[in-house]
């Protein structure tokens, strides 16, 4: 299982493997917690931002809940553009950044077969999520954007990866009975967030290991109103 997550100084870190079973019992972290990993450089993964967590190490402190302090922790973050971490990428091996940005379009690949319905398949679905999460997603997402803080940009095109959409994708299937119902919910949902004008809307955006492709972890929708970013 990868991670994402930043330090109290916003350096931004991809933290794997994390233990299985950081996601399975009661005290495991989710999004927004604060916790406390001993951490070492990944010496296998170039990409700047990538480290091994001691396993044992993690505490998990408390959550953090109020949008202010989220966004001042994810401000930290920021980056003016994907152009910019682009030659960041081929300065130093920077793989993680937060940008801001306007969605075009969000569309997704279904995978062909039934898969919900082939239960072996699915009860090993969190065994093989540590090692392969790519491999194992049932719908493929993409987002479609352009860098609202350049006026140059030429729009991307970027897969959407996080696995809270796996799972709303997972449990809109179940409800709503098939797979393109499925990503429709979640594609109305995301596309009113990005349509909130009170609200600006933050990708956070890293490199495939292999590939060196950028995808999207996340996006993070904040109110217009907080503190002004300046480059
Ligand atoms: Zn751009």
């Amino acid at each position: 299982m990868c991670t994402g997550a930043i330090t109290e100084e916003g350096q931004l870190l991809r933290l794997y493997p994390i233990p299985l079973r950081y996601l399975e019992e009661n005290q495991r972290y989710k999004l927004w917690s604060w916790a406390c990993f001993d951490v070492q450089k990944n010496p296998e993964d170039k990409r700047k931002e990538s480290f091994r967590v001691r396993d044992g190490s993690i505490r998990v402190l408390s959550d953090v809940e109020s949008r202010d302090e989220r966004f001042s922790l994810l401000r930290k973050g920021i980056v003016k553009d994907r152009e910019t971490l682009e030659v960041h990428y081929h300065q130093d091996w920077t793989s993680l950044g937060i940008i801001e940005i306007e969605l075009i379009d969000f569309s997704a690949q279904m995978q062909p077969r039934n898969w919900e319905e082939d239960k072996p398949y699915i009860k090993q679905f969190h065994l093989y999520i540590e090692r392969k999460p790519l491999e194992q997603l049932p719908i493929q997402m993409r987002l479609k954007f352009r860098c609202k803080n350049n006026p140059k940009c030429k729009t991307h095109v970027s897969n959407l990866i996080g696995w809270e959409y796996m799972e709303a994708f997972r449990n809109f299937r179940g409800k709503y009975h098939t797979g393109a119902n499925a990503f429709d919910k979640i594609k109305e949902a995301l596309v009113s967030k990005f349509s909130d004008r009170r609200r600006n809307a933050y990708a956070l955006t890293g490199t495939h290991r292999k590939y060196g492709s950028w995808m999207v972890a996340q996006v993070y929708f904040f109110e217009k109103n907080l503190p002004k970013l300046l480059f």
